[in-house]
């Protein structure tokens, strides 16, 4: 049985209400974890709030590094214990349970050197006067982690919050908590005080929304859908409360005729078979210039026949889906796509002995998908990839740019002043050309254009939006 991290305490939820931990790989429950509510959010308020305005407010801009830099170290020591909870919790392949712990542990050793390097500036002004800025915390801050990438995403956004000199209160998905349980017990075994990180799970409706409408939360950090981030916005907006959202995508990945096609396809495939398509980045849309389409796509086909998928431990190409409602909604996508007559050109295969009951989706390839469809414009957070020709450059363009979103793109090209007019024209938050970053470079400022979000996190540039810039203007004479 898990329980909420509050104040360095490991404690029950108040009502005493707990919900089962599923493992997507064979969909049996495992473990609980604490059904909380508002009381839980205000009990953990409350230590955050205590926390700021004493032992954390102690503490020098180089003593938080420190303290990060030992977690970093204590994630980095405890990496293989933290992928196991999570493949389990999450049905993350081997691979990418380990990828995500060492994500985890680089997001605070990032953070953690750029504590003492957040400053403000001096502003020339009137004569007699001296002008300048301060970077202040707002105090506590609000985390709603999807599920899933639990640990990167608790890491690029409590990591910056804290490198700035906030506290936080988190609330990970239902379906993916039980690697951060942990991680805030570590937390503590390295020194951080009680309050400056505490854990409170349950549903979104009901801890989600409490955590969101408590007066003692000074900014939130929502990671999720563009359904939830709505909401998140609604109820921040009563109280003025400043909101980063980090939301969905319909990225494209745009393959020009000159592009270096064998050292495309291994990224393209990687970008939307990564954690089963379940990644807010994911290359969901393949661009391919018309002349080369069917050659790449035959290419293409061939890979994704040869693609395997099964239970998170043998760590094959692919793994569940998170969780039963989300391969519903996968093959409800996927049922549209046969009524509209909209072709595969293949499929890979889940292994014979995969456990009936397990959450798996074979990658699927579609080709000739209509600008205007559902699955060229909508999320479908599994490993289904979307195809379609482009005439020219001002075609892809348009193409690229013709969806709500605009988080990441890939651009393949050898035509380097093409490379730069299109990393202009796409609007996207990322642009990758010859490359292509799903989910990678915590060094990297990483947000939307349009419904993707605003705001931005990773990077150093994450820690002006967990700042409030105060500007003092002396007169001296
Ligand atoms: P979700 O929006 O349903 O849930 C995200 C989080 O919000 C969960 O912790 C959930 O419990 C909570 N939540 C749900 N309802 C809430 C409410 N009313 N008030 C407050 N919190 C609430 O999304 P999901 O299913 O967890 O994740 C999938 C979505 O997240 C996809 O759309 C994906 O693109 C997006 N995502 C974006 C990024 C990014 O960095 N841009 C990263 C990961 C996931």
């Amino acid at each position: 049985m898990q329980l909420n991290f509050i104040a360095n305490q490991s404690v029950p939820s108040a009502s005493g209400r707990t919900l089962p931990v599923i493992d997507p790989s064979d969909g049996q429950p495992f473990d609980e974890i604490q059904r909380s509510d508002a009381a839980d959010i205000d009990a953990a308020v409350r230590a955050a709030r205590a926390c700021f305005d004493g032992p954390w407010s102690q503490l020098s801009a180089a003593e938080r590094g420190r303290l990060l830099m030992a977690l970093s170290r204590k994630v980095a020591e405890h990496a293989d214990e933290l992928a196991l909870l999570e493949q389990r919790d999450c049905g993350k392949p081997t691979k990418q349970a380990k990828a995500d712990a060492a994500a985890l542990a680089r997001y605070f050793e990032f953070y953690a050197g750029a504590c003492d390097k957040l400053h403000g500036e001096t502003i020339p002004y009137q004569s007699g006067y001296s002008v300048f800025t301060w970077r202040e915390p707002h105090g506590v801050t609000g985390h709603v982690i999807p599920w899933n990438y639990p640990m990167q995403i608790f890491g690029r956004s409590v990591g910056g919050a804290l490198a700035a000199g906030n506290v936080s209160v988190v609330k990970p998905a239902e379906d993916a908590c039980l690697s951060l349980i942990r991680v805030a017990q570590l937390a503590a075994e390295v020194g951080f005080p009680p309050g400056a990180i505490n854990m409170v799970t349950g549903y979104g409706h009901e801890v989600g929304d409490a955590l969101a409408r408590h007066p003692g939360i000074d900014h939130i950090s929502f990671t999720g859908s563009p359904k939830v981030g709505t909401l998140i916005q609604q109820v921040a907006a009563e109280r003025h409360c400043p909101v980063t959202l980090e939301l969905g995508g319909k990225s494209p990945q745009i393959i020009f005729a000159d592009a270096d096609i064998d050292a495309a396809l291994p990224v393209v495939i990687n970008a939307i078979v990564q954690n089963a398509g379940q990644t807010c980045s994911a290359g969901s849309r393949v661009l391919i210039e018309q002349s080369v389409y069917d050659q790449v796509l035959g290419r293409l086909g061939q890979a994704f026949a040869a693609l395997r998928v099964g239970p998170a431990a043998m760590d094959l190409d692919v793994g569940p889906l998170i969780r039963k409602t989300q391969l519903e909604r996968v093959h409800g996508f996927l049922a549209e796509a046969q009524a509209a007559g909209i072709p595969v050109v293949a499929q890979g295969q889940v292994v014979a002995d995969a456990p009936a009951d397990g959450f798996f989706q074979a990658p699927v390839l579609l080709r000739d998908v209509p600008v205007t469809h559902r699955l060229a414009q909508e999320e479908v957070f599994g490993p289904v990839l979307s195809a379609m020709a482009f005439r020219d450059e001002d075609h892809a363009v348009e193409l690229a740019n013709a969806t709500h979103f605009g988080l990441v793109a890939g651009v393949w090209t050898e035509n380097g002043a093409r490379q730069f007019r299109m990393a202009r024209r796409v609007k996207s938050g990322q642009i990758f050309i010859n490359n292509y970053g799903a989910g990678g470079g915590v060094e990297l400022p990483f947000g939307g254009y349009k419904s993707s979000g605003y705001g931005r996190e990773k990077g150093f540039e994450a820690l002006y939006g967990f700042t409030v810039l105060k500007t003092v203007a002396v007169r001296h004479g």
